[in-house]
């Protein structure tokens, strides 16, 4: 179906007109800033740009996407909150989860008083495709989250079901590829173009090895991107995390190399894991951490932290089940030893 975004935004965002920060009246040259209360005193005295127009031209770049299709967030966190502050109304809308899944999704949607459908996806972790059409057809979500590769199953969903699920919404499908840069499968990026529903969120958190610089991003229709940022606070990227992701960015080769030394290591990891009498399997994985499944979670859990090493313990969620981030060869050594020593 060919969606109109304007159909599906929330009247009081559609009736809203954004604060106009000093800084978005003025665009040339000036020498003298006496706009905005600023101090003149000082090295972090001037309000960082709202439109973070460098750092756009550079993410532009990298991703091959035009400056005015991409939305750059503190962290895939408020891309997600946005993604309900613009378009699902508290106490009518509802939102389509897969899980076991990033459980951001979850606590964004009772923050805004959004009702949570949820399809758990099959045996091997795919999305039951026909009963998600079934769902959508039934409950009519307004938003879909989709999180290729999975976290915390590792694995990526069928790009042929992410755009059947574009083509039967009336609504928005989000589609979270923070793991995207560890994965041999195509992004969904080059779909923006084609549905306007589309969102795509990529972070600087894991790959670009940024996590506490807080950079998110969202791609999607100029629409949509307009959209985010009428909503997002004028100034919502600080100077300084602007400038620390602008160097990484800048530095020749560094997220390439850091992501081959990490596959390296997670291929070395997973056959070290399953040479282990205690795990019982390693999942397949497209990001940068695997999950395994062990014979007794909990107490491997928590033997592992008594000997200091913090797994994600995802017994709940995935039976069995602990995450493990792919460290460095010294950090994944260490945990290989301390398995070894576990008796159950
Ligand atoms: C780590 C992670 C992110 C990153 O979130 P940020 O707010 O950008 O740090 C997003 N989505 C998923 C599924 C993640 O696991």
């Amino acid at each position: 179906m060919k969606t109109e975004i304007n159909d599906l935004v929330r009247e009081n965002v559609k009736r809203m007109r954004p604060y106009s920060c000093a800084r978005d009246e003025f665009s040339g040259q000036a020498s003298v800033f006496l706009d905005a209360n600023e101090s003149p005193y000082g090295n972090l005295n001037r309000y960082p740009d709202p439109l973070q127009k460098e750092l756009r031209r550079e993410i532009s770049l990298i991703k091959n996407i035009p400056g005015d299709m991409i939305f750059i967030g503190n962290g895939s966190d408020e891309a997600i909150d946005l993604c309900y502050r613009i378009f699902c109304t508290p106490g009518k809308d509802k939102v389509l989860l897969f899980p076991p899944t990033y459980g951001m999704y979850e606590v964004a949607a009772e923050a805004n008083d959004i009702e949570v459908i949820k399809l758990h996806l099959d045996e091997s972790f795919g999305i039951d495709i026909s009963g998600a059409v079934e769902v959508i057809i039934k409950e009519k979500p307004k938003l879909v989250f989709v999180c290729s590769p999975n976290n915390p199953t590792g694995n990526s969903m069928r790009n042929e079901d992410i755009v059947t699920l574009l083509e039967t919404v009336n609504g928005i499908v989000a589609v979270d590829e923070a793991y995207i840069d560890f994965s041999t499968k195509p992004s969904l990026l080059p779909l923006i173009e084609e549905y306007p529903n589309l969102v795509v969120l990529h972070t600087f958190s894991k790959a670009y090895g940024m996590a506490a610089a807080r950079i998110g991003m969202a791609f999607s229709g100029k629409e949509t991107i307009s959209l985010f940022s009428k909503m997002k606070y004028p100034y919502n990227i600080s100077s300084l995390n602007q400038s620390a992701v602008l160097d990484v960015i800048r530095t020749p080769g560094l997220k390439d190399s850091n992501v081959a030394d990490i596959l390296a290591e997670k291929k070395r990891l997973e056959i070290s894991l399953a040479s282990l009498k205690i795990v019982e399997k390693v999942f397949p994985s497209d990001a940068n951490f695997l999950l395994i499944r062990v014979r007794e979670a909990d107490y491997v859990y928590k033997s592992l932290l008594d000997l200091g090493i913090v797994t994600r313990n995802r017994n709940s969620v995935v039976e069995g089940c602990i995450r493990i981030t792919v460290g460095t060869a010294e950090e994944n050594e260490i945990l290989i030893n301390s398995l070894k020593k576990i008796s159950l």
